[in-house]
Protein backbone atom coordinates (compact mmCIF):
# COMPACT_ATOMS: atom_id res chain seq x y z
CA UNK A 1 0.00 0.00 0.00
CA UNK A 2 1.84 3.55 -0.66
CA UNK A 3 2.08 5.92 1.94
CA UNK A 4 1.76 9.66 1.82
CA UNK A 5 5.05 10.49 0.61
CA UNK A 6 4.76 8.01 -2.32
CA UNK A 7 1.91 9.58 -3.55
CA UNK A 8 3.00 13.08 -3.26
CA UNK A 9 6.43 12.07 -5.20
CA UNK A 10 4.66 11.05 -8.06
CA UNK A 11 1.79 13.49 -8.06
CA UNK A 12 4.88 16.16 -8.22
CA UNK A 13 6.82 14.58 -10.78
CA UNK A 14 3.46 14.26 -12.95
CA UNK A 15 2.59 17.89 -12.12
CA UNK A 16 6.22 18.53 -13.52
CA UNK A 17 5.25 16.73 -16.87
CA UNK A 18 1.57 18.04 -17.53
CA UNK A 19 0.85 21.56 -15.90
CA UNK A 20 -0.01 24.02 -18.39
CA UNK A 21 -0.21 21.52 -20.99
CA UNK A 22 -4.16 20.51 -22.89
CA UNK A 23 -5.25 17.55 -23.36
CA UNK A 24 -5.02 15.87 -27.07
CA UNK A 25 -6.39 12.20 -25.82
CA UNK A 26 -7.85 11.35 -23.01
CA UNK A 27 -9.16 7.43 -22.26
CA UNK A 28 -10.59 7.09 -18.87
CA UNK A 29 -11.15 3.61 -18.45
CA UNK A 30 -13.92 2.58 -15.65
CA UNK A 31 -17.57 2.87 -16.43
CA UNK A 32 -18.43 6.49 -14.73
CA UNK A 33 -16.28 8.24 -16.27
CA UNK A 34 -15.82 6.34 -19.81
CA UNK A 35 -17.58 8.92 -21.64
CA UNK A 36 -16.48 12.72 -20.34
CA UNK A 37 -14.61 14.05 -23.32
CA UNK A 38 -12.08 16.34 -22.15
CA UNK A 39 -9.87 17.26 -25.28
CA UNK A 40 -8.85 20.74 -24.99
CA UNK A 41 -9.01 20.75 -21.06
CA UNK A 42 -5.63 22.40 -19.22
CA UNK A 43 -3.71 20.42 -16.63
CA UNK A 44 -3.31 23.08 -13.67
CA UNK A 45 -2.12 21.06 -11.34
CA UNK A 46 -1.55 17.58 -9.53
CA UNK A 47 -2.03 17.45 -6.06
CA UNK A 48 -2.05 15.00 -3.05
CA UNK A 49 -4.03 14.97 -0.26
CA UNK A 50 -3.10 12.28 1.94
CA UNK A 51 -3.05 8.93 -0.56
CA UNK A 52 -5.22 10.38 -3.09
CA UNK A 53 -4.39 12.10 -6.20
CA UNK A 54 -6.21 15.52 -7.01
CA UNK A 55 -5.50 16.14 -10.98
CA UNK A 56 -7.30 19.80 -11.71
CA UNK A 57 -8.44 20.83 -14.95
CA UNK A 58 -9.40 24.01 -16.32
CA UNK A 59 -12.02 24.04 -19.50
CA UNK A 60 -10.63 25.18 -22.53
CA UNK A 61 -13.44 27.87 -23.04
CA UNK A 62 -15.40 30.06 -20.01
CA UNK A 63 -18.28 28.02 -19.03
CA UNK A 64 -18.02 25.07 -17.47
CA UNK A 65 -15.86 25.16 -13.80
CA UNK A 66 -13.00 23.16 -12.99
CA UNK A 67 -12.48 19.22 -12.80
CA UNK A 68 -10.89 17.57 -10.54
CA UNK A 69 -9.62 14.15 -11.68
CA UNK A 70 -9.55 12.06 -8.86
CA UNK A 71 -7.73 8.82 -8.05
CA UNK A 72 -6.21 6.20 -5.57
CA UNK A 73 -2.92 4.21 -5.91
CA UNK A 74 -4.33 1.95 -3.17
CA UNK A 75 -2.01 -1.32 -3.29
CA UNK A 76 -0.51 -1.03 -6.65
CA UNK A 77 -1.78 1.59 -8.23
CA UNK A 78 1.28 3.65 -10.35
CA UNK A 79 1.77 5.92 -12.68
CA UNK A 80 3.82 6.31 -15.86
CA UNK A 81 4.89 9.25 -17.69
CA UNK A 82 6.67 8.65 -21.57
CA UNK A 83 6.72 5.12 -20.18
CA UNK A 84 8.95 5.61 -17.31
CA UNK A 85 7.13 3.92 -13.57
CA UNK A 86 7.38 6.66 -11.72
CA UNK A 87 8.97 4.34 -9.48
CA UNK A 88 8.51 3.74 -5.78
CA UNK A 89 9.75 0.88 -3.24
CA UNK A 90 6.12 -0.06 -2.62
CA UNK A 91 4.93 -1.15 -6.31
CA UNK A 92 6.90 -3.02 -8.81
CA UNK A 93 7.98 -0.94 -11.31
CA UNK A 94 8.00 -3.16 -14.10
CA UNK A 95 6.10 -3.15 -17.30
CA UNK A 96 2.15 -3.93 -16.63
CA UNK A 97 -0.25 -5.45 -18.82
CA UNK A 98 -2.47 -2.71 -20.98
CA UNK A 99 -6.11 -4.22 -19.68
CA UNK A 100 -4.76 -2.86 -16.18
CA UNK A 101 -4.52 1.10 -18.00
CA UNK A 102 -7.35 2.96 -15.77
CA UNK A 103 -6.54 6.65 -17.08
CA UNK A 104 -4.04 7.29 -20.45
CA UNK A 105 -3.35 10.84 -21.21
CA UNK A 106 -1.28 13.28 -23.72
CA UNK A 107 -1.27 16.32 -23.21
CA UNK A 108 0.67 18.90 -25.34
CA UNK A 109 2.73 21.81 -24.16
CA UNK A 110 3.00 25.38 -25.49
CA UNK A 111 5.89 24.40 -27.54
CA UNK A 112 4.18 21.38 -29.21
CA UNK A 113 6.15 18.62 -27.15
CA UNK A 114 3.55 15.89 -26.20
CA UNK A 115 3.66 13.88 -22.66
CA UNK A 116 2.04 10.84 -22.38
CA UNK A 117 0.49 9.60 -18.63
CA UNK A 118 -1.01 6.32 -18.04
CA UNK A 119 -2.04 5.06 -14.82
CA UNK A 120 -2.16 1.57 -14.18
CA UNK A 121 -4.26 -0.22 -11.18
CA UNK A 122 -5.40 2.92 -9.86
CA UNK A 123 -8.73 2.56 -7.73
CA UNK A 124 -11.32 5.31 -7.49
CA UNK A 125 -11.29 7.27 -10.40
CA UNK A 126 -13.87 9.65 -10.54
CA UNK A 127 -14.46 13.60 -11.89
CA UNK A 128 -16.13 15.40 -10.44
CA UNK A 129 -16.43 19.49 -10.21
CA UNK A 130 -13.50 20.81 -8.48
CA UNK A 131 -15.76 22.97 -6.38
CA UNK A 132 -16.65 19.40 -4.69
CA UNK A 133 -13.70 17.89 -3.85
CA UNK A 134 -14.56 17.53 -0.26
CA UNK A 135 -17.14 14.65 -1.37
CA UNK A 136 -14.15 12.89 -1.65
CA UNK A 137 -11.38 13.65 0.66
CA UNK A 138 -13.01 15.97 3.15
CA UNK A 139 -12.91 12.74 5.53
CA UNK A 140 -10.02 12.85 5.41
CA UNK A 141 -7.76 14.15 9.04
CA UNK A 142 -5.19 16.40 8.52
CA UNK A 143 -2.08 15.37 5.94
CA UNK A 144 0.93 15.11 7.09
CA UNK A 145 2.01 16.60 4.25
CA UNK A 146 0.25 19.95 3.34
CA UNK A 147 2.25 22.54 2.75
CA UNK A 148 0.98 24.66 5.50
CA UNK A 149 1.99 22.34 7.77
CA UNK A 150 4.66 24.51 9.33
CA UNK A 151 2.71 27.91 9.13
CA UNK A 152 -0.26 26.54 10.48
CA UNK A 153 -0.10 24.85 13.57
CA UNK A 154 -3.73 24.16 13.73
CA UNK A 155 -2.89 21.20 11.41
CA UNK A 156 -0.80 19.67 13.90
CA UNK A 157 -2.94 20.12 16.96
CA UNK A 158 -5.86 18.89 15.12
CA UNK A 159 -4.07 15.85 14.49
CA UNK A 160 -2.53 14.86 17.76
CA UNK A 161 -5.94 15.66 18.85
CA UNK A 162 -7.93 13.34 16.46
CA UNK A 163 -4.92 10.36 17.13
CA UNK A 164 -6.22 10.36 20.97
CA UNK A 165 -9.79 10.55 20.24
CA UNK A 166 -10.25 7.06 21.28
CA UNK A 167 -7.94 6.15 23.96
CA UNK A 168 -9.07 2.45 24.22
CA UNK A 169 -7.91 2.01 20.75
CA UNK A 170 -4.10 0.46 20.05
CA UNK A 171 -2.16 2.93 18.55
CA UNK A 172 -1.09 0.55 15.76
CA UNK A 173 -4.78 0.99 14.34
CA UNK A 174 -5.28 4.83 15.48
CA UNK A 175 -1.95 5.75 13.26
CA UNK A 176 -3.35 3.92 9.87
CA UNK A 177 -7.31 5.57 10.25
CA UNK A 178 -7.27 8.15 7.60
CA UNK A 179 -9.96 9.90 8.92
CA UNK A 180 -7.54 11.22 12.15
CA UNK A 181 -4.21 11.66 10.25
CA UNK A 182 -3.52 11.16 6.46
CA UNK A 183 -0.33 9.91 4.99
CA UNK A 184 0.21 7.04 6.94
CA UNK A 185 0.42 3.23 5.73
CA UNK A 186 1.43 -0.02 7.19
CA UNK A 187 5.35 0.68 6.70
CA UNK A 188 5.13 4.14 8.64
CA UNK A 189 3.22 2.64 11.52
CA UNK A 190 5.59 -0.09 12.24
CA UNK A 191 8.40 2.36 11.82
CA UNK A 192 6.99 5.11 14.03
CA UNK A 193 6.00 2.52 16.71
CA UNK A 194 9.69 1.29 16.35
CA UNK A 195 11.03 4.84 16.36
CA UNK A 196 8.73 5.84 19.29
CA UNK A 197 9.54 2.71 21.42
CA UNK A 198 5.68 1.72 21.63
CA UNK A 199 4.56 -1.56 21.07
CA UNK A 200 1.34 -1.36 18.64
CA UNK A 201 -1.09 -3.11 20.64
CA UNK A 202 -0.37 -0.28 22.78
CA UNK A 203 -3.92 1.66 23.85
CA UNK A 204 -3.53 5.44 22.53
CA UNK A 205 -3.80 6.21 26.16
CA UNK A 206 -0.91 4.59 27.29
CA UNK A 207 0.91 5.64 23.85
CA UNK A 208 3.05 8.71 25.70
CA UNK A 209 3.47 11.54 24.13
CA UNK A 210 1.26 11.83 20.44
CA UNK A 211 2.70 15.01 19.50
CA UNK A 212 6.25 13.54 19.12
CA UNK A 213 4.89 10.71 17.21
CA UNK A 214 2.63 13.13 14.75
CA UNK A 215 6.16 15.27 14.89
CA UNK A 216 7.98 12.09 14.09
CA UNK A 217 5.39 11.08 11.59
CA UNK A 218 5.69 14.46 9.45
CA UNK A 219 9.32 14.92 9.73
CA UNK A 220 9.52 11.41 7.89
CA UNK A 221 6.88 11.51 5.39
CA UNK A 222 8.47 14.92 4.37
CA UNK A 223 11.76 13.70 3.82
CA UNK A 224 10.87 10.44 2.14
CA UNK A 225 8.63 12.11 -0.07
CA UNK A 226 11.96 13.52 -1.65
CA UNK A 227 13.60 10.37 -2.38
CA UNK A 228 12.57 7.09 -4.65
CA UNK A 229 14.08 4.85 -1.88
CA UNK A 230 12.40 5.26 1.91
CA UNK A 231 14.48 5.12 4.62
CA UNK A 232 13.63 5.96 8.28
CA UNK A 233 17.25 4.44 9.72
CA UNK A 234 18.61 8.13 8.58
CA UNK A 235 20.47 6.04 5.83
CA UNK A 236 23.64 4.60 7.77
CA UNK A 237 22.73 1.53 8.15
CA UNK A 238 24.17 0.39 4.73
CA UNK A 239 22.88 -1.82 2.11
CA UNK A 240 19.18 -3.55 2.70
CA UNK A 241 19.30 -0.92 6.08
CA UNK A 242 16.97 1.12 4.91
CA UNK A 243 13.78 0.29 7.63
CA UNK A 244 14.02 -1.13 10.84
CA UNK A 245 11.49 -3.39 11.88
CA UNK A 246 9.24 -3.51 8.54
CA UNK A 247 9.74 -6.42 6.70
CA UNK A 248 12.19 -8.19 9.05
CA UNK A 249 10.30 -10.84 10.49
CA UNK A 250 12.91 -12.82 12.47
CA UNK A 251 15.93 -11.27 11.68
CA UNK A 252 18.09 -9.15 14.50
CA UNK A 253 17.10 -5.65 15.67
CA UNK A 254 18.84 -2.81 14.65
CA UNK A 255 19.05 -1.97 17.88
CA UNK A 256 19.15 -4.45 20.69
CA UNK A 257 19.48 -7.88 18.15
CA UNK A 258 16.63 -9.47 20.00
CA UNK A 259 14.74 -10.87 16.71
CA UNK A 260 11.87 -8.97 14.89
CA UNK A 261 8.48 -10.17 15.51
CA UNK A 262 5.82 -10.44 12.78
CA UNK A 263 2.54 -9.70 13.97
CA UNK A 264 -0.91 -8.60 12.84
CA UNK A 265 -3.24 -5.90 13.93
CA UNK A 266 -6.01 -4.62 11.70
CA UNK A 267 -9.29 -2.88 11.96
CA UNK A 268 -12.01 -4.04 9.44
CA UNK A 269 -13.10 -0.23 9.74
CA UNK A 270 -9.97 0.57 7.84
CA UNK A 271 -9.07 0.83 4.22
CA UNK A 272 -7.44 -2.19 2.73
CA UNK A 273 -7.83 -5.89 4.38
CA UNK A 274 -7.58 -6.62 7.87
CA UNK A 275 -5.65 -7.95 9.40
CA UNK A 276 -3.09 -6.39 8.60
CA UNK A 277 0.76 -7.58 9.13
CA UNK A 278 3.56 -5.50 11.23
CA UNK A 279 6.50 -5.75 12.48
CA UNK A 280 8.15 -4.97 15.94
CA UNK A 281 10.89 -5.35 18.40
CA UNK A 282 9.66 -7.02 21.38
CA UNK A 283 12.70 -5.68 23.65
CA UNK A 284 12.55 -2.50 22.27
CA UNK A 285 9.03 -2.21 22.35
CA UNK A 286 7.90 -3.28 25.40
CA UNK A 287 3.89 -4.00 25.26
CA UNK A 288 3.64 -4.67 28.65
CA UNK A 289 2.16 -7.72 28.45
CA UNK A 290 0.04 -6.66 25.40
CA UNK A 291 -0.59 -10.17 22.99
CA UNK A 292 1.49 -8.76 20.05
CA UNK A 293 2.23 -12.28 18.81
CA UNK A 294 -1.15 -12.56 18.53
CA UNK A 295 -4.07 -11.27 16.09
CA UNK A 296 -5.38 -8.43 17.68
CA UNK A 297 -8.64 -7.05 16.11
CA UNK A 298 -10.20 -3.64 16.81
CA UNK A 299 -14.11 -2.62 17.22
CA UNK A 300 -16.09 -4.33 14.84
CA UNK A 301 -18.44 -1.03 14.99
CA UNK A 302 -19.62 -0.28 11.01
CA UNK A 303 -18.01 2.95 9.97
CA UNK A 304 -17.41 4.55 6.68
CA UNK A 305 -14.68 2.90 5.53
CA UNK A 306 -11.47 5.42 3.91
CA UNK A 307 -12.08 5.28 0.27
ZN1 LIG B 1 15.27 -3.99 19.66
Amino acid sequence: MPEGDTVARQCRILHDALAGAVLTACDLRVPRAATTDLLGWTVREVRPRGKHLLMRLDPPTPGPGPLTLHSHLMMDGIWHVDGTPLRSSDTSAGPRPAHTIRVALTARHHDGHETRAIAYDVKQVRLVPTADEHTLVGHLGPDLLDPDWDADPGLRERAVRNLGAEPERPIGLALLDQRLLAGIGNIYRSELCFLARIHPAVPVSAAGDLGRIVDLAHRLLRLNSDRAVRVTTGGMMGRDGDLWVYGRGGRPCRRCRARIVRGELGDPRLEGTAPRVLWFCPRCQDGSGMPGREPVHGGARARRRDR
